[in-house]
């Protein structure tokens, strides 16, 4: 069942996308097809009839996401539920897979603004909270906590995680994009090819920072970072999902290190390699003191 919230009365009707088997179907998920089931029967003049044979029976209880409901449905314990398969018998997993692969994104970007906002909502906190003296502060009064060296690590560790990722999630979409819209049928797919590289790395990535940053966000709190009142918890409570849905990231760990590496015989892989060596050459021409150690950093890690 996918992302209808299952059950409600804020619309008509309401349509279940659901995988599942026909009678006789090859095992594993080459025999997986694709139903839309509607909860209720319309007719051929699109008018609303019989209730479908498909119930809510409850609410999932989750650690976060709490204004997004989770449903357990039954199809079809009062007689049978009608669905109406979707392409073709047998090939629901790849339309499934049309949905993901821009979902995976659309999860990334969740890593990404929810870090965002983790982290303004700790900076924010922590030039206002005075604790301590920070060295040669003579003052009587204490100092904001973001002029400590280890909180202002912590910010920065924050910061940094959030553009990387930001900036994975928009090379991806721009590849997206490309692949759609370049002129030349190479470009677009060579840009094809990029997405399908990076889509398993902005997914992953974007949202394991997601449960780092809003992890550090609660230590710049201090004990008000437990406290729910300053809303630093909810922001760890709702990232933990992210790595999870639409395919943990494990199984993007597995998808990026079986299927994307190999992209034509490993070229995809060496010309983003290559890229990045090409950026950290700009970056050592350009001399210019704002990037400091960039360039190093960037070559060693490349190499
Ligand atoms: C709040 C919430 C909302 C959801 N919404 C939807 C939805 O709208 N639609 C929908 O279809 N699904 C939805 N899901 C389901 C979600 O996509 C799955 O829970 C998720 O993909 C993980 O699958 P699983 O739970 O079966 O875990 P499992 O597959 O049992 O994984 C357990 C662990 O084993 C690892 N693992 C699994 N297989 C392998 C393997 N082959 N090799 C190595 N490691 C492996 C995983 O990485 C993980 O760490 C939702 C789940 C939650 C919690």
């Amino acid at each position: 069942m996918l992302l209808s919230r299952g059950e409600h009365d804020m619309a008509d009707n309401i349509i279940h996308f659901v995988l599942a088997r026909l009678p006789g179907a090859p095992k594993g998920t080459r025999g997986i097809s694709l139903f839309l089931v509607p909860k209720f029967l319309v007719d051929a003049a699109g008018a609303l009839g019989a209730r479908n044979d498909v119930q809510c029976i409850s609410l999932e209880h989750k650690l976060g996401i709490h204004a997004s409901p989770t449903c357990t449905m039954v199809f079809g314990d009062h007689g049978g539920a009608t669905g109406f398969l979707v392409g073709v018998e047998n090939k629901g997993l790849a339309c499934m897979f049309t949905m993901m692969n821009s979902a995976r994104l659309n999860v990334g970007v969740q890593g990404v603004a929810i870090a965002e906002r983790a982290f303004q909502q700790a900076l924010g906190y922590a030039k206002e909270r005075r604790q301590g003296h920070v060295p040669g502060d003579m003052g009587e009064a204490m100092s904001p906590i973001v002029q400590h060296p280890g909180v202002a690590r912590m910010l920065m560790t924050m910061k940094a995680m959030t553009a990387a990722a930001r900036a994975i999630c928009l090379m991806t979409a721009d590849s997206i994009d490309r692949s759609r819209r370049e002129k030349d049928s190479f470009a677009r797919e060579r840009a094809a090819e990029r997405a399908s590289l990076l889509t398993p790395v902005a997914k992953a990535f974007s949202t394991d920072i997601g449960n780092e940053v809003a992890s550090l966000g609660i230590q710049v709190h201090g004990g008000m970072g437990y406290i729910e009142e300053t809303g630093a918890a909810q922001f760890l409570r709702d990232a933990r999902i992210a790595a999870i849905y639409e395919g943990t990231n494990g199984i993007q760990e597995i998808d990026l290190v079986q299927r994307k590496l190999a992209l034509s015989g490993g070229a995809a892989v060496h010309r983003e390699i290559a890229d990045m060596r090409a950026a950290a050459g700009v970056l050592r021409n350009s001399n210019a003191e704002n990037f400091g150690e960039m360039e190093l950093c960037l070559a060693e890690a490349v190499d």
